[in-house]
């Protein structure tokens, strides 16, 4: 049985309790290693090493092009290694080989190499122009913050751990990482890779262990300038909490229930794939899922019927198999809260049009309480279950009579974090998108993430953005320096403000 440890300082090493907990693979319930289990004391001495990294260590003061030719080496270790991390996270997270491969590997590779390029290409320093009274030329500065502590769920634990580490480190950053419990292994595989390519001791340091104390000091301890989070919003609104004693920079990607809007000019074959791919991918453990979809009434009995039709050739089994689409869900715990859900809408009155339940027919070895089929429920958007976030394969179907309709439709939710628009003219789904209060739209589309652009939640769903030149940003401090060229005392009469005998 593997036995892993945390990264700190440079050094692999137990946990200072010793103690480790155990990840399983989903899809069979076998365990397949004991994590080292970090406390408080362990991400105290992450932080810290983090602390003397940023404020002695060399990385700070390494040229962006210096910094980014480390990143693009991870990415290179990495993307010679896509076969063997992609089966770690499959097994360790219940999420398909296939998409191991074909998303979350790669995605991270080039994510690195995303941040790489901002690192060389977005310069440090900006002039911006010079007064003309008093003489001064200005410029802005974009220096990293220091210490900043990166905080993922278990959905997507390699692209998320890239999302964290790659940006702080490519601004100059020093970071620790913790990983979510149900899935920290393929992290440790991120973290090998940056030790591998060079990058100085305490830049990036990972502990592995609970939330609620490892993860609850990342959050407030006064040595860290910037907590970058992804999960769930309740504990959103708790890091915030914590990180608000020392006034931290806080960016947080939180949940959603994103809605995908079929107009009645829709083309219905792509349409009703892409609604399909929107929710049930990842088996709807996606924060930005599409989980409700508002059908034009024009179209919407064709349309649901499609839906459900094809809902029946989704392929669930073994993840590790490449034929598979659907594997477990994270964990048995997860199952329990779809069926609560399903439950419940079903008590709401909500018409269950397909699934419903756990599948009969898995082969021998799943794990039956593992999975759940593919579930769309014609729906209200007054019910819970087209409120609240669910995290599972289950679809709320909703239709509507007019695109204002729709917006409405759309935009009444707490969160605000992905959506779509179908629809063959453009011109209307560019205005339908306009309208709706959440932060990426995809038209004619769905869950086409690019480090190169934005990515981020309206309302509930988060504060700041992630990836693209903009989330990079969110890793820099701005400092304007302004310099005085006047050579005599002409150029400061500002200072009679306060006398003109100083
Ligand atoms: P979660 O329960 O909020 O946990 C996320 C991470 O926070 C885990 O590493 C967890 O550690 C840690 N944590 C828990 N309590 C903490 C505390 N008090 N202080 C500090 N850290 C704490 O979320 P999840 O169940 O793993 O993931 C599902 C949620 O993530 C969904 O709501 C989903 O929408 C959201 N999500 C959002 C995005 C986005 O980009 N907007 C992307 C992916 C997922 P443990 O694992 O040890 O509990
Ligand atoms: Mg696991």
């Amino acid at each position: 049985m593997a036995e892993t440890k945390l990264f700190i300082d440079g050094e692999w090493v137990e946990a200072a309790s010793g103690e480790t907990f155990p990840t399983y693979a989903p899809s069979t319930g076998e365990k397949i290693a004991d994590v080292a289990k970090a406390g408080r004391e362990d991400a105290v001495r992450a932080i810290e090493a983090a602390r003397r990294a940023f404020d002695d260590g060399p990385w700070p003061r390494l040229s962006g092009a210096e910094r980014a030719e480390k990143l693009r080496k991870v990415a290179e270790i990495l993307n010679g290694r896509v076969q063997e991390i992609s089966e770690i996270e499959a097994r360790d997270g219940g999420g398909t080989i296939k998409k191991a491969m074909f998303a979350d590997v790669p995605g991270a590779v080039s994510s690195f190499n995303f941040f790489a390029d901002c690192a060389q290409n977005m310069p440090e320093v900006v002039e911006r122009g010079e007064s003309p009274f008093p003489p001064a030329k200005s410029i802005v500065r974009y220096e990293p913050y220091g210490v900043c502590s990166g905080i993922v769920p278990w959905n997507f634990p390699f692209i998320m751990a890239s999302w964290k580490i790659a940006p702080a480190i490519a601004a100059g950053n020093t970071c620790v990482l913790k990983p979510a419990s149900f899935t920290s292994l393929s992290a440790i595989e991120m973290v090998k890779a940056c030790e591998e390519a060079g990058i100085p001791k305490g830049v990036v340091n990972l502990v592995t262990g609970p939330g609620g104390s490892a993860g609850e000091e990342l959050a407030q301890h006064p040595a860290v300038d910037k907590v970058a989070f992804t999960g769930s919003t309740e504990v959103g609104r708790r890091i915030m909490q914590l990180a608000s004693g020392t006034v931290k920079k806080v960016t947080l990607e939180l949940g959603g229930k994103s809605a995908n809007i079929v107009l009645d000019d829709a083309d219905l074959d792509l349409a009703a794939a892409g609604v399909l791919f929107g929710t049930f991918f990842h088996n709807g453990q996606v924060c930005e899922s599409g989980t409700r979809a508002l059908v034009s009434r024009r179209i919407y009995d064709e349309f649901v019927g499609m839906l459900v039709e094809r809902a029946g050739k989704i392929v669930i089994g073994d993840p590790m198999d490449m034929a598979t689409d659907l594997g477990p869900l994270v964990a048995p715990s997860q199952v329990d809260t779809v069926e609560r859900y399903v439950k419940l809408g079903l008590d709401e009155g909500a018409k269950l049009l397909c699934g419903g339940s756990k599948p009969t027919d898995l082969a021998q070895g799943l794990d039956p309480n593992a999975y759940y089929l593919p579930t769309i429920f014609e729906a209200d958007n007054s019910m819970k279950i087209a409120q609240e976030e669910i995290f599972g394969p289950v679809l709320c179907v909703i239709p509507f009579d007019s695109d204002d309709e729709a917006v409405k439709i759309a935009n009444d939710s707490i969160y605000g974090l992905g959506g779509g628009v179908w629809s063959k003219d453009l011109d209307r789904a560019h205005a339908v998108a306009a309208r709706m209060r959440t932060g990426t739209v995809w038209v004619n589309d769905y869950h086409m993430i690019t480090p190169n652009q934005p990515f981020g939640g309206y309302k509930q769903s988060g504060v700041g953005r992630e990836l693209g030149d903009i989330g990079f940003n969110e890793y820099r401090q701005v400092k304007h320096v302004w310099a005085n060229t006047a050579t005599d005392r002409s150029g400061y009469l500002h200072f009679s403000a306060l006398s003109a005998n100083i």
